[in-house]
């Protein structure tokens, strides 16, 4: 029997996204074309003999273990843990190590991407041999974009964002990351949301430029119906995200999620990493990705 495993959680960029309205739940209502990429945690599971879960944090490389997400029950990947542990009876336990490389609170879905994780991974350790659509249920419960992160490839998401339909692969890109070393609470941005009255689905307008141009058309029919709120708690994205739009051989940029990450497209690795470098060099937590398709993942 394995008792050990590492996994790559990757993180996800929005590539587009509409707020539908809010629910009585307090969720909104939202459609979403949801894309996993490169950039990733390390998720290294060891299964235990004994009952008992336990999860601590480690810095990647470049991130300051002053913006770690909790250890113990607090961590999303806890809460995983034993969630999975009530449906297989929670005779075994787990000890948990999290490589942090996807800044927190930040559009990308690290925390998500950590519990979808370790979902699988003690799906497999465990021997539960739950079904893909029985750990996508038990992500729900987690988080809106657990779900997503089982599945991943290019996705468009209902609901909450957990109901998942899946989309042709999107040409593999480039993807320039920009974060302006800030968090925002994605509760806080759906607090500041404002529906729009002209707000239209921009997932079928991205759907029909990507069939008539490919990754140039789609890249710059992007669009995410939360960049007003984020702007409005957070000057500097739109800043950023105007300076992206204009740099050389980026097709199209946008707001990631509830933001404050933005992301920039591109077809040419040079390209992608001239921006990089420009915004680096303003000193901005920067970083080069890839798009993944499910099988790559
Ligand atoms: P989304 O795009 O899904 O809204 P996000 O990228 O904005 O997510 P996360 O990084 O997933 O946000 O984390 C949000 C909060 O969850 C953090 O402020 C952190 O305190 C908490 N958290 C708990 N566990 C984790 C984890 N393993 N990784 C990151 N954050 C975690």
């Amino acid at each position: 029997m394995m008792r050990k495993i590492t996994l790559s959680a990757p993180a996800k960029i929005n590539l587009t996204l509409d707020v539908l309205g809010s629910r009585p739940d307090g969720y909104h209502q939202i459609e979403t074309i949801m894309q996993t990429i490169s950039l990733a945690d390390g998720v290294r599971i060891t299964a235990e003999p004994g009952g008992g879960i336990d999860v601590t944090c480690a810095a990647g490389r470049e991130w300051g273990a002053e913006r770690l997400p909790p250890a113990g029950p607090g961590n999303l990947a806890h809460r995983a843990a034993v969630v999975l542990a009530g449906v297989t009876g929670g005779r075994q336990g787990a000890a948990i190590v999290i490589e942090k490389h996807i800044p927190m609170a930040a559009g990308l879905g690290g925390g998500s991407a950590d519990a979808a994780a370790v979902l699988w991974g003690l799906n497999r350790l465990w021997g539960a041999l739950l079904s893909g659509p029985e750990l996508e249920r038990l992500g729900a419960e987690l988080g809106s974009d657990v779900p997503f992160c089982l599945r991943g490839g290019t996705v468009l998401g209902r609901g909450r964002g957990e109901e998942l339909e899946e989309l042709p692969d999107l040409p593999s890109a480039w993807v320039v990351l920009v974060n302006p070393r800030l968090s925002l609470s994605t509760a806080q941005v759906y607090r500041v949301w404002n529906r729009r009255a002209d707000a239209d689905l921009s997932s079928a307008k991205f759907l029909e430029a990507q069939k008539a141009g490919g990754l140039a058309r789609a890249a710059g029919a992007m669009a995410n119906g939360l960049e007003a709120a984020a702007f409005s708690l957070c000057p500097e994205v739109k800043a950023i995200l105007d300076r992206l739009r204009r740099a050389k051989g980026i097709l199209g940029a946008c707001l990631s999620g509830s933001g404050p990450t933005v992301f920039g497209l591109a077809a040419e690795k040079a390209a992608a990493e001239k921006a990089a470098a420009e915004f680096a060099a303003a000193g901005h937590w920067t970083r080069l990705a890839r798009t993944l398709n499910r099988k790559e993942r």
